[in-house]
């Protein structure tokens, strides 16, 4: 089975992954951490990243992104894609290597979030230098004090998380994928949840989803 995760950024998909992580046994891939991973060797993606807030052009990281899915496809493992396909045609390629591999994609989980609770969610997101955990000031758990994580690591926040980069992500996103979920629907593979709801209500639809597709597989 495999998935892919779509929304608006703040939408809650990472938190989301990570409980259908442990329910299911998914491998989780977030194209965003692993393009960030890839921007430390490579300025030209920290360049897209964090000044242009745009997508990175798909032969920048298309080759690195199929080795390792490759492995993982190898593998056994169930694929849970979040941040690609974020385009029409990153789409199409997904699709085409997939036939070539003869697996399929099973649902695209649509959560749902206005573009006001985006630049809140967003803007309040902190990362902890020193342990990587990411907080956020709003929502809860809330951090020990908006500097400071609770291992006592100092909270930054990331450069496209700043006020201006969101709204040229929330430019890119209108642009690029929200096209992609009128495709998913006519492809009978969309599954839409509304996100601007507490964690738990939202997790329990996203899991009923997965849970019939399982059931219908077996
Ligand atoms: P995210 O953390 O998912 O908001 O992604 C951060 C940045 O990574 C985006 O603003 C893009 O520059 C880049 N990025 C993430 N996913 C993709 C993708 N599927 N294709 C191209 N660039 C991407």
């Amino acid at each position: 089975m495999n998935i892919l995760l779509i929304g608006p950024q703040g939408s809650g998909k990472g938190t989301q992954a990570d409980l259908l992580v442990k329910k299911f046994g998914f491998y989780y891939f977030e194209m965003g951490s692993f393009l960030r991973e890839l921007a430390k060797t490579n300025p030209l993606i920290s360049e897209y990243q964090n000044k242009k807030g745009k997508l990175v052009p798909d032969d920048v990281f298309f080759f690195a992104m199929k080795e390792l899915l490759s492995e993982k496809i190898k593998e056994g493992n169930k694929l849970l894609l979040d941040g690609f396909p974020r385009s029409v045609r990153q789409y199409e390629s997904l699709r085409n290597w997939f036939d070539e591999l003869g697996i399929n994609i099973d649902k695209a989980i649509f959560i749902n979030i206005p573009e006001e609770i985006t630049m809140k969610r967003l803007s309040a997101r902190r990362t902890c230098k020193k342990c990587g955990k990411i907080w956020n000031l709003v929502t809860s758990p809330i951090p020990p004090t908006p500097e400071k994580c609770d291992c006592g690591g100092e909270l930054v926040q990331r450069e496209d998380d700043k006020p201006e980069k969101i709204m040229l992500r929330l430019q890119e996103y209108r642009k690029n994928t929200e096209p992609l979920l009128e495709l998913f629907k006519k492809e009978g593979i969309l599954a839409e949840v509304d996100g601007n709801r507490p964690i738990d209500e939202i997790a329990t639809d996203i899991q009923q989803i997965v849970e019939k597709i399982k059931n219908d597989q077996n």
